[in-house]
């Protein structure tokens, strides 16, 4: 991982921090290098403003300040949201949720890998029961995690009847950690959030959610935002994982995705095997980004 950062700034902004002094330039080489990163033009504006009066206070001319001012106050807005899974339930479910084409399916396989290599006993509901595909897709990252699955018993089953027999599976046999796959039909969106909603209602009967996970593919920048929304208000999201941050030059969507939907991001995928998921530190991830 350490490797492949494409989403860094520092290529953008090497030239920059290079230079003998900050002067004019510097700002608005500063303002292209984030718009062109998604930070947004909200975060931007604010970082920028942000940075010019630090600068100004402490009377600093020197570009290697001002990375490292920048590398702070990035870590600082980040670590305003708390980034940290609550899995502490048992069994702890958690429905994933999201758009097709995401990364869903990959991240439900390679979360369930993560919660294996602590041990945890895991199980994985496939209520998206529209695809066949999807159900396949799934049980063979289920395999590969070495995790079981529930799977509809005939195509179209009601999606939660699927999450309820998981979490009632889960309580009668001892899992600890039960992830919830859910379709991600954005054309009936109607339909799609009254069977978010269902679900929900379905599985609180037998146990409190633990978490709902919005997957978002760091790739589409803003529109996924828009995507967010209508989640967010429906869905109860308490966390977002960012996909395909790996593919993307545009590492400041994580801060734009922080800012307006005020939801802390909890994991990131960054690749596509089973072991490129990693939860969301803002030291590592500002460290990474500015250099
Ligand atoms: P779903 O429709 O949301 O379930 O999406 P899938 O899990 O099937 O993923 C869609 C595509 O994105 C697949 O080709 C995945 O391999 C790819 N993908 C998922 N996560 C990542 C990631 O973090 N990085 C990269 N590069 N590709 C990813």
């Amino acid at each position: 991982m350490a490797e492949r950062t494409p989403w860094s700034l520092s290529g953008a902004l090497r030239g920059m921090f290079a230079k003998k002094t900050i002067d004019e330039t510097t700002w608005d080489d500063l303002e292209d290098a984030l718009i062109h990163a998604d930070f947004g033009p909200d975060v931007t504006e604010e970082v920028v403003d942000d940075l010019r009066a630090k600068v100004e206070r402490y009377k600093t001319t020197d570009p290697k300040d001002l990375q490292r001012m920048l590398r702070e106050g990035i870590e600082e807005r980040l670590a305003k949201l708390d980034p940290t899974l609550k899995l502490t339930e048992r069994p702890a479910v958690v429905l994933v949720v999201g758009v097709n084409g995401v990364g869903k399916t990959t991240t439900i396989g390679k979360f369930a890998r993560f919660l294996r290599t602590y041990d945890r006993k895991v199980l994985i509901g496939a209520a998206d029961t529209f695809r066949a595909a999807a159900v396949e897709q799934l049980a063979t990252w289920a395999e590969r995690a070495g995790v079981d699955i529930v799977r509809p018993q005939a195509q179209g089953q009601d999606p939660a009847s699927v999450a309820f027999q998981t979490v009632e599976k889960a309580k009668n046999e001892g899992y600890e950690i039960v992830l919830i796959d859910t379709a991600g039909r954005l054309q009936t969106k109607g339909g799609l959030m009254d069977e978010l909603s269902k679900i929900r209602r379905v599985v609180e009967k037998q146990a409190p959610i633990a978490e709902v996970l919005l997957v978002l593919d760091a790739t589409t920048g803003q529109n996924g935002l828009a995507q967010a929304e209508a989640f967010i208000e429906h869905a109860g999201v308490t966390g977002l994982v960012l996909t395909k941050l790996d593919g993307s030059a545009k590492g400041g969507f994580v801060l734009a995705v922080q800012d307006k939907t005020g939801i802390p991001i909890k994991l990131v995928g960054q690749g596509e095997g089973i072991g490129d998921l990693t939860g969301f530190t803002p030291h590592v991830f500002a460290q990474k980004l500015v250099g």
